[in-house]
């Protein structure tokens, strides 16, 4: 446990090309012992191509790879000390649970006398005890995908990978093996990158998030930074629910949206144009409770949309910018929502008021 608790992994400069695709385009990552660090971005941004420098499968055009203070930029995959989890779970149909578990084992040459331990202390990580002469055919989705990190764990790995190991499960199974994997994270002390599309699974999972973009990492922070102070237009939209609205510098701390001036507590990027990035739940309705410092607009409610647990409402500034705003899904929150057509103000704290670069 001691030495993998005292492993870190850096990628320097990593570049990698498919001919004129720039796959990967120039990224640094410092990755802290222990820390669990998920690669989020859309289709094609690179989040595969930089686990496969991690894990081996992919050569750099450029850069290196370090783990600790050894160099394994050209270290093949089985001499990395790397546990894998897929998609797909790949694991062996006509093999039991056991011999699946017990695979890494066989292929690192490990003394045989310990596997039946190893895999069996393996199997209760994630709670799967007694699961060993089991077909792979009789299990259920998230067991398959249990049994695929059992696997990727058996060894001891000092880094464990894995490129969307929950988005073939349904969303009920998705949510209860995201916690799973929190506690498991935190049992185990391993060092885990995480690929994900899927903005909420990664705030919710990890320590930090590296937002990628056509091959460039453009911001990594932690979910809470992330969430509340995107670097730029693509991260704001790509995290949460925001609309980006057009305004322009009016002074140190403040942006004119319309007629309205919005203060800011954050320094605002350079520029007379700038955009105005709010997140739904940040706009409030008017209750009178709020600040003097608060910024507040006024709007005429144009669509009231009922989705359970909240309400999404959509209303026009006096300009016909289009904002919207949620409301939870209780009485007394939805009695503060105007019917389509009147006039609401609303609040934005100046913690809330997020510009970022047009
Ligand atoms: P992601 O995992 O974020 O969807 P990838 O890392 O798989 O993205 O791909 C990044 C880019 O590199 C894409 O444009 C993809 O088409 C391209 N790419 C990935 N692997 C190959 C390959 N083996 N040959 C050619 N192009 C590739
Ligand atoms: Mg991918």
């Amino acid at each position: 446990m001691d030495a993998r608790a005292k492993t870190g992994v850096s990628i320097r400069s990593a570049a990698k090309r498919y001919g004129p695709v720039i796959a990967l385009d120039d990224v640094s990552l410092d990755i802290e012992p222990g820390e669990f660090v998920s690669l989020l971005g859309p289709s094609g941004s690179g989040k595969t191509t930089l686990l496969g420098i991690l894990g081996g499968f992919v050569q750099p055009s450029s850069g290196s790879v370090w783990v600790g203070e050894r160099d394994i930029t050209f270290a093949p995959p089985h001499k990395r000390n790397i546990g894998i989890v897929f998609q797909n779970y790949a694991l062996f149909p006509h093999m039991t649970v056991g011999e699946n578990v017990a695979f890494p084992l066989r292929a690192r040459r490990d003394p045989k006398a310990g596997w039946a331990k190893k895999v069996a202390d393996a199997l209760a990580m994630v709670e799967l005890s007694g699961y060993e002469s089991r077909n792979i055919s009789q299990l259920s989705g998230g067991q398959r995908q249990r049994v695929a990190l059992a696997r990727a764990m058996v060894f001891e790995p000092q880094l464990i990978l894995m490129d969307e190991p929950l988005s073939a499960l349904d969303k009920q199974l998705r949510e209860t093996m995201q916690i799973e994997l929190r506690r498991l994270h935190r049992k185990l002390g391993a060092t885990i990158v995480y690929v994900t599309h899927d903005q909420r699974e990664a705030l919710t999972m990890s320590d930090r998030v590296a937002v990628l973009k056509n091959g460039k990492l453009v911001q990594i922070d932690t979910p809470e930074r992330l969430y509340d102070r995107p670097c730029d237009a693509f991260v704001a939209s790509f995290i949460g629910e925001a609309t980006l609205l057009d305004v322009r510098r009016a002074g140190d701390d403040a942006v004119r949206l319309g007629d309205a001036v919005l203060r800011t507590a954050h320094p605002l990027p350079r520029g007379e144009r700038l955009l105005l990035a709010v997140q739904t739940e940040k706009l409030v309705i008017d209750g009178g409770a709020t600040g003097p410092a608060a910024n507040k607009l006024t709007c005429r409610v144009t669509e009231v949309l009922y989705q359970g647990e909240s309400l999404r409402v959509f209303a026009t500034l006096a300009d016909g910018t289009s904002i919207s705003l949620r409301q939870p899904g209780n009485h007394n929150a939805r009695r503060r929502i105007p019917a389509p057509g009147e006039h609401m103000t609303v609040v934005l704290d100046p913690q809330d008021t997020i510009v970022v670069p047009a």
